[in-house]
């Protein structure tokens, strides 16, 4: 017997029936002998319709109401999935975030899973039930509902797996597992029966939206086996996150790149012509970083005539409020010639361990976007990860000229 964390995204719960052969999936598991936990994300589209209602009301919703309303989406589908299985014949109980309690810090929006209170669950296991939680969503220590960032639901199966010590957390979506890139832009793209837990970390925070970043992280924190699989097939393995890098690593065989992942949700903010002096980026991205904006790439010109640009990288949502930031706090300290933002740009990533013993790379990659006629605005490297910024309608085109270039279909 095993305890298994299965968490279904929006897709696997679009509607009754995908709720229905949902049940029937955790039953087959249940009949096995398994004690398992079910992770919901809301109804696909749901959360996005719920952000627009809030909208309606108003441009910039108070983010703890907005967490009040985004919630409720899950709260649904844990509902839903408790029916389906009750109407199986299992014993089933459903629980919010709070009622849980996934104990979050007060960042509404992006908030962290500090601690998970697992007695209830555990109790409800041992006599039988089927424990269904609701994805992306927690509270304070005040109680208010929050919501743990777009595509949240993966973290709390993986924090739940962690929390619970289960065996294995496996998310089912509506792909078969890890793509050398998203299939829905490159449709050669290759499934990985495995991929290492770095590579994973990697691709997810340049953007790779089968699994969210935080959730990688508490599978490298916790080792989580952790597993991606597609709700709509009965067979397959999916994609197994590793521990096993450094088996990989030395291998000359393998490729060199695995991935490559894309971002469309970043946007640059320039300033240009400020003082070449000491102090200039703290002055800069100290407000920034109190202001609880996460930043990204950032670049600072080589300075001329004792003056020097400088940009940076944030969350299209948050493009705003960082240059209002710079403006109304930070520009009468530091005399900028002008401040602007500019959010036509993507971010595309290669990943891969194989880096770390090659050389070459990096060129093989600015020789393939440079014969496109594809510009590089900015540049970013890590051990195993080299990522450009780009005009945002080449995002596509330089993402299946790479996943060429690097063989990815073939390796
Ligand atoms: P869910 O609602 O199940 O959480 P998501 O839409 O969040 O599903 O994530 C699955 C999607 O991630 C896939 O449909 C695919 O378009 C996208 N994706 C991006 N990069 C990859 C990749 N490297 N491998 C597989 N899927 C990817
Ligand atoms: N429903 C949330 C979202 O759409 C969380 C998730 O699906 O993981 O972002
Ligand atoms: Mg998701």
């Amino acid at each position: 017997m095993a305890l298994i964390v299965q968490k279904y995204g929006g897709t696997s719960v679009a509607n009754a029936d995908r709720i229905r052969s949902l049940a029937n999936r955790v039953g087959r598991f249940k009949q096995k002998g398994h004690q398992i936990v079910v992770v919901v994300s809301a109804m696909s589209g749901e959360t996005n319709r719920l952000i627009a209602l809030a909208q309606e009301i108003t441009p910039n919703p108070n983010p703890r109401e907005l967490d009040v309303i985004v919630s409720t989406g899950e709260q649904v589908t844990i509902g839903m999935t408790c029916l389906a299985l009750q109407e199986l014949g299992y014993k089933a109980k459903s629980y919010t975030g709070s009622q849980v309690k996934i104990l979050t810090d007060e960042s509404h929006g992006k908030a962290r899973i500090i601690n998970i209170d697992g007695h209830n669950m555990q109790k409800d296991l041992a006599e039988g039930y089927i424990v269904v939680v609701a994805g992306f969503q927690g509270c304070d220590a005040q109680g208010n509902i929050t919501t743990l960032g777009r595509g949240g639901s993966d973290t709390t199966g993986v924090a739940l797996a962690a929390a619970l010590k289960a065996d294995e957390c496996q998310i089912y979506t509506d792909v078969d597992g890890v793509y050398t890139t998203d299939p829905r832009i490159v449709p050669e793209a290759r499934r990985l029966d495995k991929i290492t837990f770095e590579e994973m970390l990697e691709l997810a925070s340049q953007g790779s939206k089968v699994l969210q970043t935080r959730s990688v992280e508490f599978a490298g924190k916790y080792k989580v086996k952790l597993r991606v699989l597609s709700s709509f097939q009965d067979e397959g393995e999916g994609t197994l996150i590793t521990f096993e890098e450094d088996s990989k690593d030395n291998n000359m065989e393998n490729p060199l790149i695995s991935g490559i992942a894309f971002n469309r949700d970043e946007a640059k903010v320039i300033i240009l012509g400020v003082p070449d002096t000491p102090g200039i980026a703290y002055q800069i991205l100290g407000p920034i970083a109190d202001a609880n904006i996460d930043v990204d790439m950032i670049i600072q010109n080589q300075g001329a005539d004792g003056t020097t640009d400088f940009t940076f990288t944030v969350h299209k949502n948050e493009m705003s409020k960082a240059l209002a930031i710079l403006r109304d706090k930070v520009q009468a300290k530091i005399h900028a010639r002008e401040i602007k933002g500019d959010d036509n740009i993507a971010k595309v990533s290669i990943v891969g361990v194989g880096m770390r013993s090659h050389v070459g790379i990096a060129s093989q990659m600015f020789r393939t976007l440079s014969e496109e006629g594809i510009n590089i605005q900015m540049i970013s490297t890590s051990e195993i990860k080299i990522a450009v910024v780009i005009e945002e309608k080449y995002m596509e085109p330089a993402v299946r000229v790479l996943h060429q270039a690097f063989e990815l279909e073939t390796a």
